[in-house]
């Protein structure tokens, strides 16, 4: 993760305008000093969303969001706070001062890779609809059912066969090769510099905010060098453990309606979204990994439709893609294609009704899996079914989630008629949360005190409207030095000085107030992961009580381990023995102020 210098973290602060980062996604009016719109967190029919002018915080007065521009980018577009921080800078044009990187990353910034990515695409339209070349990748695409209104949607395009067309337009806006190098777009050969995409039709790649990371580029031509589609190779911007193909179209609904459905190939997915399934990513079939179903299941999943190829190798990836979401305790929902159908043809040719349908009369994972290992071994056989069952219990039993693991022993006890005793349903199992909750948190190491402390800095700064209630109730209970690490103790320390001093505290003061390395990581890590506002009281309460607990014990156990170190005297163990009843009898709580 890079780190920005300090100065040019404060000029970025300066130069946003809320008002200006609101307006892009959702309509804000004037109405006497404020600027007012309906409100993109709750459904409303009068505007109660509101910003006072020259306010760098934003205030739902119907559900009580409450946050600056970053808070804005992270709860509307579901961005990371570092995508957020580089996204603003993008939009006001601050170009952030790298000082450190842990990924060694010292080329062009981010910005400017994002800029020649762009240019490339509008370049790759242009070939594609406008040119003599493009007359033929543009017939193959409306020959797969493929309109004009979705290849400008979707901004589909083509990469040129000549070499050199493309440097040579995007040196003409004077972007130079390295950008083009580090973004991407081009290849260093021993035989001079190449373009890395050639001949093919491409969909652009793009990042939560709508930027250009990269492109998926599919061949027309047999003849055509190399696989179906290739996509950018791993760049600072283009993550190939992260990316899924069409989660910016898809995003705002997945996290809303907290369901997605994975397809494997771009067309499918664009096809979808363009039939108003705008839930749909491509997971590019086997190459989809557990970092792509966090990506998904950071976004608050509870529910995922497979729809892959009806053929051996879809059959393969829902085996495995399925088995990522389980394990997280989200269900899975296979959606069978008829034979030789994919997504796109089965659209086309049906319609989204018939889609619908599809969907809702989808099998569950653990039917799915039953079903196609059944294709496989005789499972009537009492030496058959056994395997299966060996097979799949350990398979359950490796999710973390217990209480998927033990309605999934009883729904396979069911499918395969076994008693669920024979299962082992009903015996104890212990989830290991704390892997659980380190893999969410993307935290390196497992230390309870480190997710304790984060989850009490996260409450701080993410609580919205209540984060004045919050920082009070803190300031009465929680003195700095009862935290532990040393980066939450600045963090609180900080967050209560301003509170003090009744100055906004905003993420981006926070970022430039912490200002090296390690901390700056902490604290884009702490913000990764959201609050439930629901019962937050409740749950922030609980936080600061396990603190409280957590120091209160430590203390007992110290003073206990004195007394039985046999090194003290008669009287310093009468002494300790006294504080150790104090103690006992004196469990901590939690003072109540105002609210
Ligand atoms: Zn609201």
């Amino acid at each position: 993760m890079p780190i920005f210098s300090k100065e040019s973290l404060e000029t970025l602060r300066q130069r946003v305008d809320l008002v200006d980062v609101l307006s892009a996604h959702m309509d804000l009016k004037k109405s006497g000093a404020a600027y007012k719109g309906l409100c993109p967190f709750h459904d409303e029919k009068t505007p109660s969303f509101t910003v006072q002018k020259g306010d760098t915080h934003y205030h739902c007065f119907g559900c009580g969001a409450h946050g600056d521009s970053i808070q804005f980018l992270m709860a509307h577009l579901k961005m990371s706070f570092l995508d957020a921080v580089e996204s603003l800078a993008q939009r006001f044009n601050v170009p952030l001062q790298v000082i450190e990187s842990s990924q060694e990353y010292t080329g062009p910034n981010k910005s400017a890779l994002k800029e020649a990515l762009d240019c490339a695409c509008s370049f790759f339209q242009l070939m594609l609809l406008h040119t003599e070349k493009g007359h033929e990748a543009l017939q193959y695409l409306y020959k797969r059912g493929i309109d004009l209104d979705f290849i400008q949607h979707f901004r589909l395009g083509l990469a040129p066969e000549e070499p050199g067309m493309l440097r040579k337009v995007l040196n003409g806006k004077f972007i130079k090769d390295e950008v083009m190098a580090d973004a991407g777009l081009i290849t260093k050969k021993e035989s001079g510099l190449r373009d890395f995409f050639q001949d093919r039709i491409t969909f652009p790649i793009c990042d939560a905010a709508g930027a250009v990371i990269g492109f998926s580029a599919r061949k027309y031509k047999e003849k055509t060098f190399g696989g179906k589609y290739i996509n950018t190779a791993e760049t600072p911007l283009f993550k190939k453990s992260k990316v899924l193909f069409a989660l910016h179209h898809s995003r705002r609904r997945i996290a809303k309606e907290r369901k997605a459905i994975i397809v494997e190939g771009q067309i499918d997915a664009l096809r979808l979204i363009a039939s108003g399934f705008n839930i749909a990513v491509a997971g590019q079939g086997t190459a989809f990994g557990e970092s792509h179903a966090n990506e998904l299941i950071n976004l608050g999943l509870n529910e995922v439709y497979l729809a892959m190829d009806s053929d051996e190798a879809g059959r393969q990836a829902t085996l495995k893609i399925g088995d990522f979401f389980q394990k997280a305790g989200i269900e899975v929902k296979v959606v069978v294609l008829p034979f030789g159908e994919d997504p796109d043809s089965f659209l086309r040719s049906k319609g989204p009704e018939a889609f619908l349908k599809l969907m809702e009369s989808s099998t569950d994972y653990l039917a799915f899996v039953v079903k196609v290992y059944s294709q496989k071994m005789n499972i009537e056989s009492p030496a058959g079914k056994n395997e299966l069952v060996q097979i799949l219990t350990k398979q359950i039993r490796s999710w973390e989630h217990p209480l998927m693991v033990h309605e999934s022993l009883r729904k396979l006890a069911h499918l395969v008629r076994v008693p669920e005793s024979m299962l082992g349903v009903g015996q104890d199992y212990m989830p290991n949360i704390y892997v659980k909750k380190a893999g969410n948190a993307g935290l390196q190491s497992i230390d309870p005190d480190k997710i304790l402390e984060s989850d009490f800095i996260r409450w701080l700064l993410l609580a919205g409207h209540l984060s004045k209630n919050f920082i009070e109730l803190a300031g009465l209970n929680i003195k700095t030095e009862d935290l532990r690490l040393e980066i939450c103790r600045r963090l609180y320390e900080a967050y209560l000085e301003c509170y003090r001093e009744n100055t906004p505290c905003d993420l981006l003061a926070l970022a430039i107030y912490i200002d090296d390395s390690e901390g700056q990581k902490v604290l884009s890590e702490i913000l990764q992961k959201k609050v439930n506002l629901e019962r937050a009281e409740e749950q922030y309460r609980e936080t600061l009580k396990r603190i409280l607990d957590r120091n209160w014990m430590e203390i007992r156990e110290e003073v206990k381990s004195k007394i039985q170190s046999a090194q003290c005297s008669e009287e310093e163990v009468f002494e300790l023995t006294k504080k150790f009843d104090e103690l006992r009898r004196n469990p901590p709580i939690i003072l109540n102020c105002r609210f």
